[in-house]
């Protein structure tokens, strides 16, 4: 009954999400953030998915990486990917999450060595209520909403989404988004007159 409740919960919370979207009413606040702390405490707080589903999270990376971004609806992209890597791995399988920069861009890796995402079924993974018709998809469950709010917060972002996938073998899902370069400003030559964040590579 409590996972049960759990589940109306999150899929609640998904339909309200997406109707927020829908509607341009999701608000968002901004502000400079580390993004490997970020990962670190979003793996730390989904710990009870990687424990239902018999994986490890295994977490890399310890850049401090500056990014602008809302904490909390980072972290519910983070949550979907950690959920997502570990409902769809092999009991005993370990998930690797990494935040790094590449290209002058923010990268959060989530990569599983799970049952992959069949071909058919790349071009519609970030559309509403899809999901893999395969069994591995319906004994676990979920609404196919999480991947479309997910990616619609990492634009709201100025980032990108996207997934390597080999079926078989396993899934990588990767977010970019820009890094902020700290910058000093000056008044004038001699006079400092504190430090600002800038977008940028
Ligand atoms: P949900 O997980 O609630 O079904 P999502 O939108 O998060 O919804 O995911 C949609 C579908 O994409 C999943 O049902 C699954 O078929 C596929 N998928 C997502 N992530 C993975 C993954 N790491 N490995 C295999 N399939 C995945």
């Amino acid at each position: 009954a409590f996972k049960n409740i759990n589940h109306l919960g999150a899929l609640v919370d998904d339909i309200l999400d997406i109707e927020k979207l829908g509607t341009d009413q999701m608000t968002f606040d901004f502000q400079p953030a580390d993004l490997t702390a970020l990962v670190r405490e979003s793996v730390a707080s989904n710990q009870s998915y990687a424990d239902e589903y018999g994986v490890h999270f295994q977490m890399d990376g310890t850049q401090d990486i500056q990014v602008k971004c809302d904490s909390r609806r980072m972290s519910q992209v983070v949550a979907n990917l950690l959920s997502n890597a570990a409902k769809f791995s092999h009991r005993g399988g370990t998930v690797k999450i990494s935040a790094h920069r590449q290209d002058g861009m923010a990268r959060l890796s989530v990569s599983d060595q799970g049952v992959g995402i069949p071909e058919e079924f790349h071009e519609n993974i970030f559309e509403r209520f899809t999901q893999s018709d395969s069994s591995d998809s319906r004994k676990v469950g979920g609404s196919g909403l999480g991947l479309n709010i997910s990616k619609n917060i990492v634009e709201k972002h100025g980032g990108t989404i996207g997934f390597d996938s080999t079926p078989g073998v396993g899934t990588t899902f990767h977010v970019d988004f820009p890094v902020l370069q700290r910058v000093l400003l000056t008044r004038s030559n001699s006079d400092w007159s504190g430090a600002q964040y800038l977008i940028g590579k």
